[in-house]
Parts: C-alpha cells; sequence; structure tokens
C-alpha cells in the first residue's frame, strides 16, 4: 500500500484567535496530504487546552458587544461576508479540492450550498422575531424573545471542508453568539480562509475563531465550562461520545452521525433515469458523503436490468486527480482510509456477495501515489454481511433484491441508520406509502441526495443523529438560541412623548 510522501519542508496551519492568526502552543501535530498526489503539504497542529482556553477567552469577550450589535448591523456583516464568499468561491473550492480530492466541480458545488447558508443569516431579523398575546390577563400581556446562547463551538468532518462549517457558524453568529470551530485535521486550511473574509467583512475581533486538532483538541472543548453549545458532524461513535459528554457538562448539543442512505427502485421506475440518478449518488464525491446512496434495494422486476445498466454507468466512470477537466471522481481522502475501504471490498467477496465492478488494482498514470479507488459495485448483498451493515464511506455500492415495496421498506427501517432514503417509482401511490412510513429523516422522491436545502433544516433520525435539533433551516436558529418569557402589566403608564423626526434604524 502506498503511504503519503513527506515533503521535504511544509508550512504549519496557524490557529485563529480573535481575528488574527496565531502560532498554537501545541506539542503534537498531523499531516495534511493532497490525496491526488499522496503527497503531505501542510502540518496541523493538535491544539492542547491552553489553546482552546485562548480562543474561549477571546470568544467570550467579544460576546457582549456582538450580543448587543443591532440586528440589522449583524445582518450587513453577513451580506458582506456572502458577496466575499461567492467572490473567493472558487478560491475555496480548490482549497477542497486539495486537502479532500473531490473534483473541482463538485467541490464547488459544495461551497455554493454552504454560501446559501450564508445568504438565509442575512435574514436574521426576521427570524429572531419572537410572538406576542396581547391580555393574556386584564391588562397583562406576553411575549417571547430568542436570545444567544454565548459561545458555541463546531466539531466537523473532513467530506465538506467548506460546507458543514458553513451549516453551523454563520447561523449561530448572526443569532449574537460567537463561535469556536474545529474543522477536521484533515482538511484545516479551508476554515482559516473563511475567518479572513469574515474579518474582511467586517466581523469584530473574537466574534469567529478557529482551532485544529484531534480527541485532546474536541475533549477541551467539550470540558471548557466557557463554552455553551457544541454542533457536531461526523461519524456515528464521535456523535454519541460528543452527545454523552455535552449532555454530562451540561451544555446544548446537536450531534450528527454517519448513514447507509438506501435507494428503493420499483419495476415502474424509469431505470436509466433511475441508474443515472444511483452513479451519481453512489460514486459523486467517491462516496465520501454522507448522503451518498450506498445500499440499492432492487424491488421484483427492477433488480437485473438496473444492475446490468449500474454494471456499464459505474465502469465508465472516469477517475482521476480532482482538478483535471473530465475527471468525475477523485481519490479517498488518506490512504488509510483507502486500504479500509479496500478490505471492506475483499469482506465482501468474502461473505460471498456477487462482485460485479471490482475497483481494486486501479491506478492513475502520472497519480500512482495517490489514494485512488475505482468504483466498486456488489450484487446480492444480504442485511447479514459487514458490508451492508457498516457505513463504508467509500466508492462501494451493494445492491439487495427484495420481494415486495412493504419488505424494501421493512428492510431500510430495520437499519440503525436514518439520514437519508430515496425511492424511484413512477407511482404516486407507491411514493406517498413510502414517505409516510419510512423512519428516516430526510426522503427523496425521484431524487437520490436530497441536498441541504439553506431554508430548510439538515439531519437525520435515529442513530445518525444524537440530540433534538436539525442543522441550519428554523432549527438551526432554535439551537443557537434560548426562548425568553415575559410577562408585562403597566399599572401606571407614562409615555414619553414622541419626537417629529423618524427615528434612524441601525
Ligand atoms: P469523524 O467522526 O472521524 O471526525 C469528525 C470530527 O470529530 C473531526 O473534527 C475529528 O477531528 C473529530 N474526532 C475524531 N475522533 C474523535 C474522538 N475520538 N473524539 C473526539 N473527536 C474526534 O468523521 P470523519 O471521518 O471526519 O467524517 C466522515 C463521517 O462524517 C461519516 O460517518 C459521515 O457519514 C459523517 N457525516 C455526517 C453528516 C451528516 O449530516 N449526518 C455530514 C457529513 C459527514
Amino acid at each position: 500500500m502506498n503511504q503519503p510522501v513527506a515533503a521535504k519542508a511544509v508550512a504549519s496551519v496557524e490557529m485563529w484567535v480573535d481575528g488574527k492568526r496565531r502560532r498554537a502552543t501545541a506539542s503534537r501535530f498531523g499531516d495534511v496530504t493532497n490525496p491526488a498526489a499522496g503527497a503531505v503539504t501542510r502540518r496541523v497542529p493538535f491544539c492542547n487546552a491552553a489553546d482552546v482556553d485562548a480562543a474561549v477567552k477571546a470568544a467570550s469577550a467579544a460576546f457582549p458587544a456582538w450580543r448587543d450589535t443591532p440586528l440589522l448591523r449583524r445582518a450587513r456583516v453577513m451580506q458582506k461576508f456572502l458577496q466575499l464568499l461567492q467572490a473567493n468561491q472558487q478560491e475555496l473550492a480548490r482549497l477542497v479540492t486539495e486537502e479532500h480530492g473531490k473534483t473541482l466541480a463538485d467541490a464547488m458545488g459544495s461551497v455554493q450550498r454552504g454560501i446559501e447558508v450564508v445568504e438565509f443569516a442575512c435574514g436574521i431579523p426576521h427570524l429572531l422575531k419572537g410572538e406576542h398575546s396581547e391580555n393574556v390577563g386584564s391588562g397583562v400581556d406576553c411575549h417571547t424573545v430568542r436570545q444567544g446562547i454565548g459561545v458555541c463551538a463546531g466539531v466537523t468532518p473532513f467530506n465538506f471542508p467548506v460546507m458543514v462549517p458553513l451549516w453551523m457558524f454563520p447561523v449561530a453568529i448572526a443569532c449574537g453568539n460567537t463561535f469556536i470551530l474545529k474543522p477536521s485535521e484533515k482538511v484545516p486550511s479551508a476554515s482559516m480562509r473563511m475567518a479572513e473574509l469574515f474579518k474582511e467583512a467586517g466581523l469584530p475581533d473574537g466574534v469567529f475563531n478557529v482551532v485544529h486538532g484531534d480527541r485532546e483538541t474536541v475533549d477541551a472543548i467539550l470540558n471548557h465550562p466557557g463554552i455553551h453549545a457544541v454542533s457536531f458532524v461526523g461519524s456515528t461513535p464521535i456523535a454519541k461520545y460528543i452527545y454523552e459528554t455535552c449532555a454530562r457538562n451540561g451544555k446544548r448539543v446537536q450531534a450528527l452521525g454517519g448513514a447507509k442512505n438506501h435507494a428503493v427502485v420499483l419495476p415502474d421506475a424509469d431505470l436509466e433515469f433511475t441508474a443515472d440518478a444511483l452513479i451519481g449518488a453512489a460514486y459523486g464525491s467517491a462516496g465520501e458523503r454522507c448522503m451518498a446512496i450506498s445500499a440499492v434495494v432492487a424491488v421484483g422486476a427492477a433488480g437485473d436490468p438496473l444492475v446490468a445498466l449500474l454494471k456499464k454507468k459505474a465502469r465508465a466512470i472516469m477517475v482521476g486527480p480532482g482538478e483535471k477537466e473530465g475527471v468525475e471522481m477523485g481519490p479517498l481522502v488518506t490512504a488509510q482510509h483507502r486500504d479500509k475501504v479496500k478490505a471492506y471490498i475483499d469482506q465482501g467477496v468474502k461473505e460471498g456477495a456477487t462482485l460485479v465492478v471490482d475497483g481494486r488494482g486501479l491506478t492513475v498514470p502520472g497519480h500512482e501515489s495517490g489514494f485512488f479507488l475505482g468504483t466498486t459495485l456488489f450484487d446480492n448483498v444480504k442485511p447479514g454481511m459487514k458490508i451492508y451493515q457498516d457505513e463504508i464511506f467509500g466508492p462501494v455500492l451493494v445492491v439487495l433484491r427484495s420481494e415486495k415495496l412493504e419488505d424494501a421498506i421493512e428492510l431500510v427501517n430495520r437499519n440503525p441508520y436514518a439520514n437519508g432514503t430515496a425511492i424511484f417509482t413512477e407511482s404516486g401511490g407507491a411514493a406517498r406509502r413510502f414517505e409516510n412510513e419510512i423512519q428516516v429523516g430526510m426522503v427523496g422522491v425521484n431524487v437520490p441526495i436530497p441536498v441541504p436545502v439553506a431554508f430548510y433544516s439538515f439531519g437525520g433520525w435515529k442513530n445518525s443523529l444524537f440530540g433534538d435539533l436539525h442543522v441550519h433551516g428554523a432549527e438551526g436558529v432554535k439551537f443557537y438560541t434560548r426562548t425568553k418569557v415575559v410577562t408585562t402589566r403597566w399599572p401606571h403608564q407614562d409615555t414619553p412623548a414622541p419626537g417629529l423626526n423618524m427615528p434612524t434604524l441601525g
């Protein structure tokens, strides 16, 4: 197995604290690699408790003034940040491709989805409006306000270096909070660039901070009494750990976990259209998407023709470095992850599944050290097999067969993951039944990956979410604010005389 090649001297990524780059005091470092080249490009510090404490101090100091900043002024900073993200979308996408490996076109799309959350956050004056009831008692009124919580933190995965952080911090900050982001140590650079752009947009120092690292850094966040809420996106075991630790420490928490997303294909579906949709959803971003379709449940007569189409289309996918024109699928993020996915393919063969397309052994000329793996397709997979049970998080699609729609629904509902699912059919009745009975957080009807829509919320059920609220949309605003109920009576009303001028807002 080829391992990353260490460059002679690589620069260290810094932290972003109180509006500037700052060297971490950490003594441990990790390698950041370019997965297409298989080479180490940067070092990333694994921030210690003192580094995290410095970020918390900056965020705590910035909180009172930011909380009291008028809504329209906060929204204007968001609008400027939005413009800067749009102007720098290419550069951010290039950083995503460089450190994650996905194609540039896919990286552009993912950055766009993140930018849309900032667009949503620009509407914060409207989103924070409370409720008001007159005369809940005689001469007594009641109203609610939504107030920021304080210092919030976000811990994010490697697969969306821009989009997933943007699910969190724009909403938190628009709500009047300050924020500490701990991006994945595999892809740290895009977060640093976003911090610079946010400062350029006029965000006061200390409102947004970035620390880097692994478990030590995350534990320092989870155990710091100055942090009041934690948002997490990553794998299920870590999501559960984050949820339990935050709950024990009295912090508000939302922890989005892993996935095994099923697509149920009925015999009446347009199979050519369905196969194209499944190929994109299974192999896009080399399967490293939480909404990737990784299991297809082919119902009845759909099975054989669907597998034949998937085989033809999976084989035709062009694999190579993400920045190269025409490439449809890039490498996996690290050598270790590529080897883990490969081991799952070996296991699937041992377990007796039918290997229809084998991605092992693929080499990309000129990129022999890159962490590439070809597209892989298994048929006749059974629920007891590891390749069905585990989230593989690579370009491996497994096909299971079922007799009827009800069997397919039962199979999906038995799976402990419940992030996303889709049905492909021409029947409105079957689609409605699926939507109604399926125990999954996000559902597509003839849509393989229901992509995050900023003004709706995003999140799964069961082992794909620990906590109560999804990210962004109305649920994101709820997560980052506390409701206060105010009951008012004015026995001796004494209103000041109004002036002649219309007051100036903001
Ligand atoms: P991961 O769980 O390994 O890491 C996520 C974050 O947790 C990183 O910042 C990492 O540094 C930190 N971390 C890792 N080990 C830790 C530990 N022992 N204690 C504390 N923190 C730790 O996930 P990943 O490999 O970076 O990302 C892939 C996973 O994320 C997949 O399971 C995927 O499904 C999931 N994901 C889910 C969603 C969703 O919306 N549900 C979205 C994107 C990715």
